[in-house]
């Protein structure tokens, strides 16, 4: 069974991802740290996406579905919570046709409020740990708490990359929410709040829908 974080750029789709993981045992597929991990590697589809990754654009669909078949196929049984996909109506149409989604959360976090995220944000490039210059700032600077691994800025979160991303978001993939509106699926969070909350709430809503984790 499978739940969906939906959200623009900085709503904190990774970061309640990961809170999913320690609190409930899911299993976390987040593309986007798949196809960095491709970039980092130098593998052949790491050198084709390389560039569209780094501009703030979307891969194709023929490279997230192989991505997702083989991601799905590794955690077949287990309850998976997806951060990153679909991100457009084709990805969530093949994903119907794959498996059962039990529900859809969309993070909805206003304009600047994304911004002032993605502006302070660092990741963790071995175990995709996210901090925040201010706001969750590490305990050494540059390293990561959980395992020590030096931090980083992803390419894609500088200014005018940013900008790219939330148009992007608002074309392509906003309308992935409306087709799960139709289904009966969709839930909504106020990502404004913090993160404690927006957990909270996720956490609520999960007990709502009577999820079971496995
Ligand atoms: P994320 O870490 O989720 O912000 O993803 C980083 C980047 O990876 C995106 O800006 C896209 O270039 C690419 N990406 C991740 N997931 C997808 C997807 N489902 N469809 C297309 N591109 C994706």
């Amino acid at each position: 069974m499978i739940i969906i974080l939906m959200g623009a750029p900085g709503a904190g789709k990774g970061t309640q991802a990961d809170f999913l993981v320690r609190s409930k045992g899911f299993k976390k597929i987040a593309t986007g740290d798949i196809l960095r991990r491709q970039i980092e590697l130098g593998s052949a589809i790491g050198k084709q996406i390389e560039d569209i990754v780094n501009k703030g654009h979307l891969v194709s669909d023929d490279i997230l579905l192989e991505v997702l078949r083989v991601s799905l196929r590794e955690e077949a049984g287990k309850s998976i919570v997806l951060d990153g996909f679909p991100r457009t109506l084709g990805q969530a149409q093949w994903l119907s046709k794959q498996s059962d989604v039990a529900g859809v959360i969309h993070i909805d976090a206003e304009g600047e409020e994304l911004v002032r995220r993605i502006e302070g944000r660092l990741i963790c490039g071995t175990c995709h740990a996210v901090y925040h210059l201010r706001e969750k700032p590490p305990r050494k600077e540059g390293i990561c708490d959980r395992c020590a691994s030096q931090l980083i800025v992803r390419k894609d979160d500088s200014r005018n990359k940013i900008s790219v991303r939330l148009d992007t978001y608002e074309n392509e993939t906003a309308p992935v929410l409306n087709f799960y509106k139709e289904l009966g699926k969709y839930f909504r969070v106020d990502g404004n709040r913090s993160t404690e909350q927006v957990s909270r709430e996720i956490e609520a809503l999960l007990g709502q829908l009577n999820f079971v984790t496995v």
